[in-house]
């Protein structure tokens, strides 16, 4: 690991709090492991200094940074130009900092689909996919979803309109892509018993909460689950879905995934495989 010194370049992440962010773990380990003489550092930003904390680091020097809560969105504006990963996604959560240009990206729909592939090897393809919300990390998915070959996908949120809305724009984008959007009380009845693959990105979980509305018995026998919350370790979804011999996962690949793809972005190297997965696990105790 290289020595603190006047050549150390800066990465760094911003957000209200980030004091549980597991990204400077992540990502100062990749560091290390890839022998890179930067460091990566956490920096509470709130919503008034935005915009000045966005002057700031261009200002500095700093290379690049994360974005999280609660600035996902707001920071586009801050920004010269976007990725059409982050233009999909409505959200920015990777900035790279370049020739004195500031490019948003977003690294969610990339890490939920490689999580996707290495964690429950699934390719997304002819299966209907049933995506559970419509917020910022279901923005990513279904984006990614659709980049990556999905034929079909349902979304059911509990704010219908919020779930028209990003079919909408969704198919608008993607035309290959077959999206429709079910109300959260009729998912069980309509849809769950032809999907290969059904994906919770509501924060329902997070808490310890059951996802009620979700009847698991009416997947099909083959049909995998990936829960995106990741903390508690053992989701109840996750619990459950174990419990009755489904395949399913946390969000912690996609959390690491996401990570190698923001390192990759503003240093062009890629991590060791598994590193920030493993460096996730550590912390999570398992
Ligand atoms: P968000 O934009 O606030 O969206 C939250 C979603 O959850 C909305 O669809 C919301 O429905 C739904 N929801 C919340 N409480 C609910 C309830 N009681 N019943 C039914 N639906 C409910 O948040 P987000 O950024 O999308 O994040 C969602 C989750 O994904 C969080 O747990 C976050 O930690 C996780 N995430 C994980 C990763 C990863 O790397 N693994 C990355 C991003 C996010 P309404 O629209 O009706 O409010």
């Amino acid at each position: 690991m290289y020595p603190l010194s006047g050549a150390t370049r800066v990465l760094g992440i911003i957000g209200n709090p980030v004091r549980h962010s597991l990204s400077p773990a992540i990502q100062n380990a990749a560091i290390a492991a890839c022998e890179l003489d930067y460091i990566y550092v956490p920096f509470v930003v709130t919503p008034e200094f935005l915009g000045a904390a966005v002057s700031g680091l261009k200002a500095l020097g700093v290379c690049g940074f994360n974005v999280t809560i609660p600035h996902k969105t707001a920071i586009m504006c801050f920004l010269d130009q976007l990725d059409e990963s982050a233009t999909c996604a409505g959200a920015v959560n990777t900035v790279l900092v370049r020739d004195g240009l500031m490019t948003g990206y977003n690294t969610d729909g990339f890490g939920f689909i490689s999580s996707l592939a290495d964690d429950l090897n699934y390719e997304p393809g002819a299966g209907t996919i049933v995506v559970l919300g419509a917020g910022g990390a279901a923005r990513g998915a279904v984006a990614g979803l659709c980049r990556a070959g999905a034929e079909h996908i349902v979304i059911a949120n509990r704010s219908m309109n919020k779930a028209v809305e990003l079919a909408e724009e969704m198919k608008a984008r993607y035309t290959k892509t077959s999206i429709l959007v079910s109300r959260q009380d009729q998912i069980n009845d309509n849809h769950l018993d032809t999907a290969s693959l059904l994906v919770n990105t509501t924060s329902i979980g997070m808490n310890g909460d059951r996802i009620g509305f979700v009847d698991l018995a009416k997947l099909p026998k083959a049909a995998k689950v990936y829960d995106m919350v990741y903390s508690p370790f053992e989701t109840p979804l996750l619990r459950e879905a174990v419990s009755m011999g489904i395949e399913a996962v946390n969000g912690l690949g996609m959390l690491a995934a996401q990570g190698e793809k923001a390192l990759t972005i503003w240093t062009g190297k890629t991590p060791p495989k598994g590193l920030m997965k493993g460096v996730l696990q550590s912390i999570c105790g398992h």
